[in-house]
């Protein structure tokens, strides 16, 4: 990551964490900024009890699933992948988050956006998709087809938490990484290595 885009992510992060825009905020331990590299940008819900403990973004057991699945497409937080959520705290009791705590939030997520300069992002789930497109369809309609706003392609699939509850689901979310994985070395690298594809 170039100094440019740390030092911006720092301020950002500096003005996240000290954000009371909300009512989440009052009831989670800490704010979960997002980390991880320019590269692939991942964009989930918010955080659950794990990450609200450890102030880290997917690190329960949906987290574990989501960095197998990003690994098998030759994706990791730590050289090319960047994870972030629509909302920073954590919604009592993993509610999904109400329009007007996504609304308060995603200027954040489009501050984190703007600053990595992502070509892809994929969305998990339907809350990502809504919040983020604006989307009036549902996650089954348009999984797995690519969405393009403001020269960014999306990729919307499911929300790895989805895949514990029904692992029927997790061939679909191969086919979209494999997606994901052609569109990249077409757009960002043509070394991209993934192990299985
Ligand atoms: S969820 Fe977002 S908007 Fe709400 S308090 Fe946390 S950081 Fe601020």
């Amino acid at each position: 990551m170039s100094d440019q885009i740390t030092a911006q992510l720092d301020e950002l992060k500096a003005k996240v964490l000290s954000c009371q825009a909300c009512r989440l905020r009052a009831g989670c331990q800490q704010v979960v900024f997002g980390e991880g590299q320019p590269g692939l940008m991942v964009i989930g819900e918010g955080p659950g009890a794990d990450e609200d403990r450890l102030g880290r973004p997917f690190v329960g057991a949906a987290g574990q699933l989501l960095d197998k699945i990003l690994a098998a497409g030759g994706f990791k937080r730590e050289d090319n992948a960047y994870i972030a959520n629509v909302v920073k705290c954590r919604p009592p009791g993993n509610r999904l988050p109400s329009t007007e705590e996504s609304a308060a939030c995603l200027p954040y997520l489009h501050e984190q956006i703007q600053i990595l300069q992502p070509k892809i992002i994929l969305l998990l789930g339907a809350t990502a998709l809504r919040s983020v497109l604006q989307s009036t369809e549902g996650i089954t309609k348009l999984r797995g087809k690519w969405q393009e706003q403001e020269g960014i392609l999306y990729m919307p699939t499911f929300h790895p938490a989805a895949l514990l509850r029904d692992p029927r689901r997790k061939p679909a979310v191969w086919e979209d990484i494999q997606e994901i994985v052609k569109k990249y070395r077409e757009l960002v690298d043509p070394k991209h290595y993934s192990p299985y594809c």
